[in-house]
């Protein structure tokens, strides 16, 4: 019997789950990466962001603060149907993104050690970003190549990328390198909410299933105009201003 177009490919041997036969149109968009007040340069209140994912048709939002794991339970707690607990880590060499975080990971740790420290804890395992030319806190060719084996993905798409081709770079080493695919809009305003996705089939909300579900993900949506960075950098000024209360 031929296969309905809609369907999923057949899983590889030793894969985590059966084939999964969900028609794309019953697919989530799942944003996973996202940012609120508690990250240094965001001012998006966590009520707002999770109004906003929900108003934007999102089936979940991952809340992944810079380097501290309060903000994402903050989020958890308000809306444990929609939010995904992660974290974007800042190691020595470039930035770190996971899911199913249950152990905040502090910045500073070498990449090896910061991924030792998450897959100890279960968590699924990305890099953010990677190949950003612009972007200082990206990890770079070098320093992916010596990671990519202990990682389960690659952010092939990340609508805080000012270069289009960077982020075809990623997808392009994620395919060479057998590696599943993430995606998030990096929102730190609400405007960016959803701008970037994956759409996958429904999972249910712990690790095992998420990495399950990423197996069949589709990167969807384009990268934000350049004004929301603009918006970071007033909102890291506003902070050293006048803190603000969490
Ligand atoms: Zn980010």
């Amino acid at each position: 019997m031929t296969k309905p177009p809609h369907s999923p490919s057949p899983k590889a041997p030793g894969s985590l789950e059966p084939a999964l036969t969900v028609p794309r149109a019953e697919y989530w968009r799942v944003d996973l990466h996202a940012h609120t007040i508690y990250s240094k340069d965001c001012l998006t209140p966590t009520a707002a962001l999770i109004e906003r994912a929900r108003a934007v048709g999102l089936h979940k939002i991952a809340v992944t603060e810079h380097n501290r794991l309060d903000g994402a339970l903050a989020a958890k707690r308000l809306a444990p149907d929609l939010v995904i607990v992660g974290e974007e880590i800042k190691t020595t060499h470039g930035e770190i993104i996971a899911w199913y975080v249950q152990e905040e990971v502090p910045r500073g740790l070498s990449p090896v050690e910061t991924v030792r420290r998450l897959r100890d804890q279960g968590a699924v395992i990305s890099i953010p970003h990677p190949l950003d030319s612009v972007r200082s806190s990206a990890m770079g060719m070098e320093t992916v190549l010596t990671v990519i084996d202990a990682v389960d993905a690659l952010e092939v798409l990340n609508a805080r990328c000012v270069r289009h081709a960077d982020n075809g770079a990623a997808l392009a080493l994620a395919r060479l390198h057998g590696k599943l695919m993430t995606a998030g809009s990096d929102a730190h305003t609400l405007y960016e909410v959803g701008r970037c996705a994956l759409e996958t089939p429904p999972f249910a909300d712990n690790a095992r299933a998420f990495l399950a579900a990423l197996q069949y993900a589709v990167p969807v949506g384009s990268e934000s105009p350049f004004w929301p960075h603009f918006a970071s950098t007033w909102a890291k000024i506003r902070k050293r201003i006048a803190p603000v209360k969490l």
